[in-house]
C-alpha cells in the first residue's frame, strides 16, 4: 500500500462544488485585487482568530516582514527568534535589516525555550518572535511575561498553527501581531501563495494595510513607501470556503495523531510529540525522533510510506546564513533535532488503512 506524504486531491473533491462556485463568482465579478472577497475573508479570519483585525497579504514571509516593518524594527535592533524553525522566520528579520538573536528550543516541545530568553536580551532587543512549530503553540504566557518586563514586542509566526489554542486562546491572538501563511500545504491552504496578519492593534493594522498596497489608502496618493503584497480575490474566495471546514479538518488531523500516539506509545527509542497541558495543537506535522532516522525513513519508503524532514538544515547552518558574516554560536539542541526528526504523514483525509500501514511498518522497525 502506498501512503503519500500529502494528499491534495481528496480535500479538493470534498469541497469541489463550493470551490468551483467561488471561482465562478470571482471570475464573473471582474474584480481581482482588494475587493469584497478579501474584505470578507479578513473579517471571517479575524473572528476565527479572536482578533479585531486581519490584513490579507501575499504570503507568510511577507506577513512577518510587514509586521516588523510596521513596528519600526530595523538596522541596529535585535530580534529574538527560535534557533529551531523554518528559515522564513529568520528571513523576515533579516529583510528589515535587524539582527537575529537565536534561542534554543525546549527539548520536549521543540518550541523556543522561554527560560533561555532573558539571557539573550540586550538593550538593543526590540521583539521576540515565537513560532508555533508543527502546529504546537509556543509557551506564550512565559514569553509575554518576559516581553512585558523588558518592554518588547511579541510577534507570532503562526504559519503552522491555524486554529491551535493556548489555554483556550487561539494562536494569532497571543502577541502584538501574528503572521499566517496559506501556502497550499498548511492546515488552511490556498491554491497558490497567500498570507495574513492578525492583530488587536488598530494603528499597526492600519500601517500594514498601507504597506501591503504601495503605501496607499486612496489610489495614487502614497503616504509612505510601501510594497506590493496583496492577497488576491481568487485566493480569498477559496480560503473562505476552506476556513468554514478548518475546525473539522483540524479535528480529523487530531484523530490521526491520537491513533499514532496510542499505537506507538510503548516504544522507547522512538520519541513521540509531547503536548503540554495548556496546548491544543492542530498537528500541522507529526514529528517523531529516532536515533537512526535515515534508516527508518528508508524502511518506510521501501514499504510505500513517504516521510519528510522538517527541517534537515537549521537556519544557522544554511548557506544563506553561514555565508553572511554571522557569528552564531552552535545550537546543539537544534542541531541534534535536525539529525533525528522525521515527519510521518498526517492530514485531514487519511484513512484507517493508511494509518495502520504506517504504524505497522514503524513498529516492525523500532
Ligand atoms: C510556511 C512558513 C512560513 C512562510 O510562509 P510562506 O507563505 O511560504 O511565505 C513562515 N514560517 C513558518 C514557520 C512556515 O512554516
Amino acid at each position: 500500500m502506498k501512503v503519500p506524504f500529502l494528499d491534495f486531491q481528496a480535500p479538493y473533491l470534498e469541497l469541489k462544488v463550493e470551490l468551483d462556485a467561488a471561482y465562478q463568482r470571482v471570475m464573473a465579478s471582474g474584480w481581482y485585487i482588494l475587493g469584497k472577497e478579501v474584505e470578507a475573508f479578513e473579517t471571517e479570519f479575524a473572528a476565527y482568530c479572536q482578533t479585531k483585525y486581519c490584513i490579507g497579504v501575499g504570503n507568510g514571509l511577507e506577513a512577518l516582514h510587514l509586521i516588523l516593518q510596521a513596528m519600526g524594527i530595523g538596522a541596529g535592533d535585535e530580534v529574538i527568534v527560535p534557533a529551531n524553525t523554518y528559515i522564513a522566520s529568520w528571513l523576515a528579520v533579516s529583510q528589515v535589516g535587524a539582527t537575529l538573536v537565536p534561542v534554543e528550543p525546549d527539548e520536549k516541545t521543540y518550541n523556543i525555550d522561554p527560560s533561555l530568553i532573558e539571557n539573550a536580551i540586550t538593550d538593543r532587543t526590540k521583539a521576540i518572535m515565537a513560532v508555533h512549530l508543527y502546529g504546537q503553540p509556543a509557551d506564550m504566557d512565559a514569553i509575554n511575561e518576559i516581553a512585558t518586563r523588558h518592554n518588547l514586542k511579541v510577534i507570532e509566526d503562526a504559519a503552522q498553527g491555524h486554529g491551535a489554542r493556548y489555554k483556550n486562546h487561539r494562536v494569532g491572538s497571543l502577541g502584538d501581531a501574528a503572521g499566517f501563511s496559506f501556502y497550499p500545504t498548511k492546515n488552511l491552504g490556498a491554491v497558490g501563495d497567500a498570507g495574513a496578519v492578525t492583530t488587536n492593534n488598530a494603528e499597526l493594522a492600519d500601517k500594514i494595510r498601507l504597506l501591503r498596497n504601495y503605501g496607499s489608502r486612496v489610489k495614487y496618493e502614497n503616504e509612505i513607501q510601501g510594497y506590493n503584497s496583496r492577497l488576491d480575490e481568487l485566493q480569498a474566495a477559496f480560503l473562505r470556503v476552506k476556513l468554514a471546514k478548518l475546525d473539522e479538518w483540524n479535528a480529523r488531523r487530531g484523530k490521526v495523531a491520537e491513533q499514532y500516539l496510542k499505537t506507538l506509545c510503548e516504544n522507547t527509542n522512538l520519541t513521540l510529540p509531547f503536548v503540554p497541558d495548556w496546548a491544543k495543537p492542530v498537528w500541522h506535522l507529526f514529528v517523531v525522533r529516532h536515533p537512526t532516522r535515515y534508516d527508518l525513513e528508508q524502511h518506510l519508503q521501501q514499504n510505500g510510506i513517504s516521510t519528510l524532514i522538517h527541517y534537515p538544515i537549521p537556519p544557522h547552518l544554511s548557506a544563506a546564513y553561514k555565508r553572511a558574516v554571522c557569528n552564531f554560536d552552535s545550537f546543539p539542541i537544534t542541531e541534534l533535532l535536525s539529525k533525528q526528526i522525521l515527519s510521518l504523514p498526517i492530514g485531514s483525509h487519511m484513512n484507517d488503512r493508511q494509518i495502520e500501514a504506517i504504524t505497522k511498518n514503524l513498529l516492525e522497525y523500532i
